[in-house]
């Protein structure tokens, strides 16, 4: 039977040139004939179709949903929506983060695919962590990017009416939000098939943990909190595999994941991606290169990053706090002080979020389903444990000792004094 024209179908370096071709715009970016067009695919995630299509005038990149997990194959069907969702938060995030996401030229609903920006000479940056290279405005724009995508999706923005929208929207999500709950908050803990660890060498400190009753008890409370603490759309998947950069430009790309839900998911989520780096970078040393001086640098930008944010987002609030929470016709100028401190006790709780959930991450990158190929790539498997160990130890004080985290000094100063103290263990 003849399928409809624009009905699904998976693309591939045959039927995708034809798809572009009938877009005007993109045909035009492109350039010269589409049967010149080169297809590459270039995916690397778990999930997804990715193209590059190159032509004599430029290039875009075109990434489809599969009906079914890509890592999987068609055993383990799941909804293409979701490039519906990632689609929806760029759209939502686009007036406010301003050149930190790439160019959407088209969104095609039917075939659950979105054609964009072809980001180039950009690396992922979690790439460029590992071979130990400076990007000077990562941090900063991540952090300014955090506050303008989160301020202005907030109650502090806007009248709630038009987040209560968002959330309704993006409530559909939920086999991506599924994924969340049980990768993040739930598998780990516990014994599940889905779970791997560096065996032997982490067996009794993942059996450890797994006993640690207040530690579940606070990942389970920022589980609960991912679920209920709905206070801004959040991207849902913002570690260093999600962030493009050159030295110059940091572009954010892949929000499947978006939901309304906690800012400091977001936030831990980059925080803790950099602490799993600076953790892996024993791991990287070479003879030459101890890499200490390249792991003082990614401290600094955990401060950089935490202090863009708050600097952003306070400023955002101060000028366009328009929104149902805090309404500013509530505070005179006798209440300036109050309110002020007000502010500033909320991003505090933000801070202490950012920690927590940058816990959570860590962890699940050590012994949950996804890991990072920020230890996955030491090919030493005693080197890789002991780099596990050591962020391992810094994710359970985050979470069983949060009260020891009052400042991001506070946090600087224990990731290197957690390694030193965590001494390789003995089988
Ligand atoms: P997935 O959802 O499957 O994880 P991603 O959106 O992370 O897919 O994209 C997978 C890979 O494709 C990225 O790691 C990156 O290398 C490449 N990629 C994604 N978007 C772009 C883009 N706009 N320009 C260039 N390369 C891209
Ligand atoms: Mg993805």
């Amino acid at each position: 039977m003849e399928r409809a024209p624009g009905a699904y179908r998976i693309l591939n370096s045959e039927n995708l040139p034809a798809l572009l071709a009938g877009m005007e715009d993109v045909r035009a970016l492109l350039g010269g004939r589409p049967e010149d067009w080169r297809v590459r695919e270039v995916g690397d995630g778990n999930l997804n179709l990715v193209f590059i299509v190159e032509g004599a005038g430029g290039s875009v990149c075109v990434k489809q949903a599969l009906p079914y997990v890509r890592a999987a194959g068609p055993s383990w069907p799941m909804s293409p929506q979701r490039a519906f969702f990632e689609n929806a938060y760029f759209t939502a995030v686009a007036p406010h983060v301003d050149g930190l996401i790439p160019r959407v030229y088209r969104y095609e609903p039917l075939l659950y695919c979105t054609v964009m920006e072809r980001l180039s000479p950009h690396i992922i940056l979690r790439q460029g962590l590992i071979a130990g290279r400076r990007y000077a405005n990562v941090a900063r724009d991540i952090g300014d990017y955090v506050a303008r995508a989160t301020f202005f999706t907030s109650d502090l923005a806007w009248p709630f009416e038009r987040k209560m929208d968002g959330i309704a929207l993006f409530a559909g999500n939920k086999a991506l939000i599924r994924i969340t709950v049980d990768l993040v908050f739930a598998d780990p803990y516990r014994q599940s098939e889905r779970n791997r660890h560096t065996s032997p060498q982490l067996d009794a400190v993942v059996a450890d943990l797994r006993r640690d009753g207040p530690l579940k008890a606070a990942a389970a409370r920022f589980g609960q909190k991912f679920l209920s603490d709905l206070q801004a759309l959040v991207h849902g998947d913002l570690h260093s595999g999600s962030i493009m950069v050159t030295e110059q430009d940091s572009r954010v790309i892949d929000p499947e994941f978006a939901c309304y839900g906690p800012i400091g998911f977001d936030l831990g989520a980059f925080l803790g991606n950099l602490l799993l780096n600076w953790y892996s970078q024993p791991g990287h040393a070479s003879a030459d290169d101890d890499r200490s001086a390249y792991q003082r640098w990614i401290l600094e930008q955990a401060r950089t990053f935490w202090e863009a944010f708050r600097g952003r987002f306070l400023a955002l609030w101060a000028e366009h706090g328009k929104g149902d929470a805090f309404p500013a016709a509530m505070f005179g100028a006798g209440d300036a002080a109050a309110l002020q401190s007000a502010r500033s006790e909320f991003v505090d709780s933000l801070f202490a979020d950012m920690l927590g959930f940058g816990a959570c991450k860590m962890i699940r990158r050590i012994q949950g389903f996804a890991h990072v190929i920020d230890f996955e790539q030491i090919r030493d498997a005693d080197t890789r444990a002991g780099c596990e160990a050591r962020a391992l130890a810094l994710a359970r004080l985050l979470l069983t000792h949060p009260r020891q985290f009052r400042s991001i000094d506070d946090l600087i100063d224990a990731v290197p004094r957690v390694a030193a103290e965590e001494r390789p263990r003995k089988r």
